[in-house]
């Protein structure tokens, strides 16, 4: 099949990009020559004059079409927006601030083509991101998706990624569920592989993730995990953790009676064994009702499929 034959609907949120969004375009371009291929840009809410610029790519440009979205909605929610406009079979997905390379498409879809895969996700080994806010919490956060979830990639955090549309009916993304998306897609038996590409520095503009996204990340592990292992059964962990309460609960009851028995102590001054007991009853109600309201917000927006966006305005210009 030759390169012609595969069309492409490149998706790119951003969010003030401003002084990023000319180089990416021509470098886009350049990447692209040998594809039919659309680019759907997605601002993300920007502040900044990133909408007149794009206007300005699409004006002259009928493979470029714009969203707009009325807020700053987040990654996930903008790549979702970007995805349901998505005219052809084949998606890339990649940030808008350069740090990856569009030079790298051309090898991702060919490896996507050759090795009948659905999905090809680069891993930027040689990252060129700060270390401590960067590096290291997603090491560990890779880490976990190798250990825990059982998804051999080296990097799923990184944005540029190429797929078959089809998987996109198996894919609802908001919050920060893009961090995820190897691994839903993995959870549902899709075949995914990865290549090493090219990663550069932010020259321009700001990373739009400070510390707080550690903690959100961290959270969003537990959450997956639990989905995957127990959305269907909760009963296993929610029944689990209430056995072992249940179980410490009958070990302290008899351990107060031997201490009773045998050192004549009184059962009622003895408050450290019940202030354990008390704490830890309401960490596991705090805990259960995390998870219940999890499955609640996921519910409610899976089966409804609620929208998590509002478009202001989708341009497309059709002069061909
Ligand atoms: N982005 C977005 N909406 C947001 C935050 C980020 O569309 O609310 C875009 C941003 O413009 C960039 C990409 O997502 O194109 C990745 O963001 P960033 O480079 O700040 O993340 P980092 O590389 O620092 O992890
Ligand atoms: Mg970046």
């Amino acid at each position: 099949m030759g390169r012609r034959d595969i069309k492409l609907s490149v998706v790119i949120p951003l969010y003030n990009e401003e002084n990023n969004l000319d180089l990416l375009y021509s470098e886009l371009k350049e990447s692209l020559k040998d594809f039919e291929y659309e680019i759907i840009f997605v601002d993300d809410g920007s502040q900044d004059n990133s909408f007149e610029i794009l206007k300005k790519f699409s004006e002259s440009d009928s493979k470029v079409k714009i969203i707009q979205l009325a807020k700053n909605f987040g990654q996930s929610a903008a790549f979702q927006a970007g995805f349901d406009k998505a005219s052809y079979d084949t998606i890339i997905t990649l940030d808008a601030d350069l740090q990856n390379d569009p030079m790298d498409i051309e090898k991702m879809v060919d490896h996507l083509v050759e090795k009948n895969l659905d999905m090809v996700v680069g891993w930027r080994k040689k990252r060129k991101d700060p270390f401590f806010s960067k590096k290291l919490p997603s090491f560990f956060a890779n880490l976990f998706i190798s250990k825990f979830l059982k998804l051999q990639i080296h990097d799923t955090g990184c944005s540029l990624k190429v797929f078959r549309k089809e998987i996109l009916k198996d894919l609802y993304l908001y919050g920060q569920m893009h961090r995820f998306i190897p691994y839903l897609l993995f959870s549902k038996g899709y075949k995914i592989s990865e290549i090493p590409v090219k990663h550069r520095k932010r020259y321009r503009g700001k990373t739009k993730y400070g510390f707080a996204r550690i903690i959100k990340v961290l959270l969003d592990m537990i959450t997956v995990k639990f989905l995957n292992d127990f959305s269907t059964n909760p009963i296993y962990m929610i029944g689990g953790l209430s056995v072992f309460s249940f179980i410490s609960g009958i070990l302290s009851f008899i351990l107060l009676i031997l201490m009773k028995i045998f050192y004549q102590m009184d059962m009622t001054g003895n408050p450290l064994l019940l202030i354990s007991i008390f704490l830890f009853l309401i960490s596991l109600q705090l805990l259960m009702i995390g998870l219940l309201s999890e499955i609640l917000v996921r519910t409610y927006y899976e089966s409804t499929k609620k929208s998590v966006y509002r478009i202001k305005n989708f341009i497309e210009n059709d002069k061909k």
